[in-house]
Order: C-alpha cells, then structure tokens, then sequence
C-alpha cells in the first residue's frame, strides 16, 4: 500500500508499506513460535517481576496513534524491544504469587486456532461447534471433579461473572422475578450470607446486583475460619425477624487469603431448609478437586445450586476460562436470558444458547482450550501435577521452619500457606514487610501479601506448570537470604 508521508519543504514523499494479509500469516506464526520458543527457554532466567518504576513503559509509547500504516516488522521489533522486559511473567516457573495462571501449551495452541476462526460462540446457530462442544466438555470436567448429574456447566469469562451470575440469580429466585420486571424499589431488603475468607467479587457482586453492600451479611467464623453454622441460623432468624428476605448463602471452598473452607454440608442444608439459593466459589481449590482424595475438602457440594472452578487457575486453560457448574439452569436462563428478534434462530428448537447463561452476549470459544488440555495431559497427568504441588507445598513449610525468625501462620490448605517474620527484637509487620520487597525487588521469585488476624503475613502458594522441586528449593535459599539480611538491619 502506497502512503503520503511528510517530505522536507512540505513536498509528500511516498513510501510503501505492506499490509499484513492472511496470507502472511503462515510466516508470522513461524516468527512467533521462534519468538515464544527463545522466550519459554529463557523464561527461569529472567526475573519474575520486573524491577520498573510506573510510567516507564508508557513513556516508551507514542502519545498519539501512527496516521498512516507501519510495517510489522517494525511493530514487531517495537514489541520485543518494549514488552516481555516490563511484564511479570505468570508462566514462570518461580510464580509463587496471587494464584497461578497457567497456559499449558496445548491451550495456547487451541487459543491460537480459536482465535484464528475469530467465531462468537453466543447461540448455537453462530457456532454450533463451539456450542456443543462446550457442552460436552462441560460434562468431561463435571465427571472429572466428581461432581453429580444434575450439575450442568456454563464457560464464563471470570469468577467475577459466575458469581455475579449466582447473586442475579440469587435475587431473582427469591423475588420471583419481579426484580427483573419492576426493579428492587418497594421490595423486602433481600441479604445473602457470606464469610469474611470469600473474595471481594462477592462483594462486587452484591454491589452490582443493586442488594447493597450493607445487605452481605459476613457470618462469624469458627477457629478454622470456616462459617460457623449456627451463627448463620442466628443471623437468617434475626433478618427475618426485623423484616428482611435471606435470599442466598456464598460458600467458600479455597479462600484466596489463606485458603480457608466451609463445612459446605452443613451450611448448604441450611440454605435449603431456609429456601435460599446458594453459590459456592470454589475458583483456585475447584481444580485440586480432579484429585478424589482431596474432595473431602467440598464435601456436601452435590447440595450447591451453583458452584465456580477457574481452569484458568492451576489446571492450565490459559486465561479465561472459568467454569460455572448449576443445578438447574433454567433459574438463571429466567433471569439472565434477554431475546430479541435478531437474537431468535428461526429453524431449529431444542438448542443450547450459552449467552443466555451468561451476562455478556458475545462469547469466545473457550471450550477448545478444555478439549486438548484434557486430551493432551489426561486426568492422570493433571493429577499429577496437582499432587506434585502438594507435597512440595508441605516440604516447602518443613524447610522454612528451619530458619530462624520465620514462623508459618497458617499451614498449607492444599499448596497455599503463609508466613511472617517474628520472634525477635523488631516490629514483626514492618520487617515481613520489608523482607516481602526485598525479595519482590531482587525477581528470582514471586511472592504477595495479605492480613490474617491483623498479621501482616506472605502468601506462598505453588502451582505453575513448570515449577520443579529444585524451582522451589531455590525459594528457601532466596527467603532465608532476605530474612537475614533485613533482621541484621532492624
Ligand atoms: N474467587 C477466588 C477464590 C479467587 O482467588 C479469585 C481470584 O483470584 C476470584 C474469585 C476472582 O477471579 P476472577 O479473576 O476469575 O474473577
């Protein structure tokens, strides 16, 4: 393509510039597989996080966008110069932050070829593949977690989305949907029960719905931080008694904090004596659940009307793809589905629609990534690594017990405990603190914070595809260095 370019005295001059095509894209994708091969190789060299301050990147991009068109090898060039050096790489293998992310490379690959076809997966008619395919896979990972028959499964793009999901539903269930039809105004306050170890989308949700965060209700916690199940009998028979409508009840199965746990069996036969629909987010742990002798941990889960799993956490479908299991679906249909005449497929009946499942119309094909990832590693090789993560998780704590001033707060719940830095003549917080940066900013591994019982405490949590035992033994010489180091100091 020829383009006017700005010449010396006003006069144009004219430069060419190609236009990638399709059928360029044979070529690029060999550049991106060398790219992503030399970057996979090199990824446990590279520190985790890098070490930038704000703004160093945006000053790299020009303020403006190009006016006329720039060659890919220039764009190309440009990405490999700015990016991978300011990214935190979730795939390393030193990952031990947040919860990992994996992209296994079959999902890459099935990504790859979703992206390629481009499809929106919103009614079967706009990609009946997509459709039933989803379907399908939907029962694979029902069987796999040993979840029971009624559970049907929905992709949705985040736990944020299944959760809001549940809470719309939540409401709506409960007002008959008349919520829906005539708005919240004029209507009993609804409340939905919760602990304080489940994650803030619930209180997004909540916030979302129109409920009001006032209306959570964060049930008290027995010592093992699980809901205790008589306070939420005592707080259901309080709200009704000063004119609320309990509506729902959010357990928590794997807690981001510190990975806390409800006794679902007792909390979810309350929420059925009590007729209140219930959601479990299970988004980190749901994955362990591949695992038969872990599910001991979501024991009464069969009682869930809803329940969230994030493959796109530890099983390895590259981010997003979270899974929402329901019991029966048609309640949240009713609440979320929205049709128009554009939207109606005019010559078949009986089909599967995901969008009216989900708050977004427009949906990626997700479920490709689940159909290799499944195939490729089987049931066995995704337990596996799950195990793996286990054990090394509690022969991590065994080693970090060994050194002095480290003390472990709360012990591994599957492959995530935390820790601080105590014992000593020091303010406890303000050296765990500053043993946290110093290892963040040094980048040989990964590690985030939270409060636990008003303990500033890190979190430590192994799950990344890669990551071996000597990835972690590596971990207890990087903190025991730091821990010396900043107690010499204080
Ligand atoms: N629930 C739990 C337990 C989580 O750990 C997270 C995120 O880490 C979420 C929900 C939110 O997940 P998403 O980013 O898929 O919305």
């Amino acid at each position: 393509m020829w383009v006017q370019n700005g010449g010396c005295c006003g006069n144009p001059i004219k430069i060419c510039v190609t236009i990638m095509k399709y059928s360029d894209l044979r070529d690029w994708y060999d550049k991106v597989a060398n790219w992503a091969d030399r970057y996979f190789r090199g990824l446990k060299d590279r520190p985790v996080r890098p070490n930038l301050d704000p703004g160093e990147i945006l000053q790299q991009i020009p303020t403006s966008p190009p006016q006329h068109p720039e060659s890919m090898e220039a764009i190309f060039a440009d990405f490999e110069r700015i990016i991978p050096d300011g990214m935190t790489h979730w795939q390393h293998p030193r990952f031990f932050a947040y919860f990992n992310s994996n992209s296994a490379p079959v999902s890459m690959i099935a990504d790859q070829l979703a992206n390629t076809m481009g499809a929106i997966c919103m009614l079967w008619q706009t990609s009946p593949a997509g459709t039933e395919l989803e379907i399908a896979m939907m029962d694979w990972m029902r069987q796999a977690l040993g979840l029971p028959q009624p559970f049907q499964g929905v992709i949705q793009d985040s736990a944020t989305s299944s959760t809001l999901s549940a809470v719309l539903t939540m409401r709506e269930t409960a007002l008959n949907w008349e919520g829906n039809r005539i708005g919240l105004f004029g209507q009993l306050p609804l409340r939905i029960y919760t602990s304080n170890q489940t994650h803030s989308s619930v209180d997004k949700a909540i916030r979302l719905a129109g409920l009001g965060q006032a209306n959570l209700v964060k049930v008290p916690t027995s010592d093992n931080l699980a809901m205790d199940p008589q306070a939420l009998v005592e707080c259901v028979n309080q709200d009704r008694k000063h004119g609320y409508l309990p509506c729902g009840v959010i357990g928590c199965i794997g807690g981001t904090s510190v990975g806390a746990s409800d006794n679902l069996a007792e909390i979810l036969k309350i929420a059925k004596t009590e007729k209140m629909y219930s959601h479990v987010d299970a988004a980190w742990a749901g994955s362990a659940m591949i695992c038969p002798e872990y599910r001991s941990i979501w024991a009464g889960i069969d009682l869930a009307d809803s329940v969230v799993i994030n493959p796109h956490k530890w099983l390895g479908a590259g981010f997003d793809c979270s899974i929402q299991f329901l019991r029966q679906p048609e309640k949240q249909i009713r609440t979320l589905s929205m049709k128009s005449a554009y939207l109606e497929t005019l010559e078949q009946t009986g089909i599967t629609d995901y969008s009216d499942w989900c708050i977004p119309l427009g949906r990626r094909f997700r479920s490709l990534k689940i159909w290799f990832l499944l195939r490729a590693y089987g049931i066995s090789g995704l337990q596996t690594m799950i195990r793996n993560h286990v054990q090394w998780t509690h022969d991590l704590v065994n080693l970090l017990k060994e050194i002095p001033f480290v003390e472990i707060v709360t012990e591994p719940n599957l492959s995530l405990f935390t820790f601080r830095v105590s014992g000593g003549d020091f303010d406890s917080i303000e050296v765990t603190r500053s043993v946290l940066e110093s290892i963040n900013r040094e980048g040989k591994i990964y590690l985030t914070q939270t409060t636990h019982q008003n303990q500033f405490v890190i979190r430590f949590t192994i799950g990344q595809f890669e990551t071996t035992w000597e990835q972690v033994k590596m971990a207890v010489d990087v903190i025991r260095c730091h821990v010396e180091k900043i107690v010499s100091q204080s």
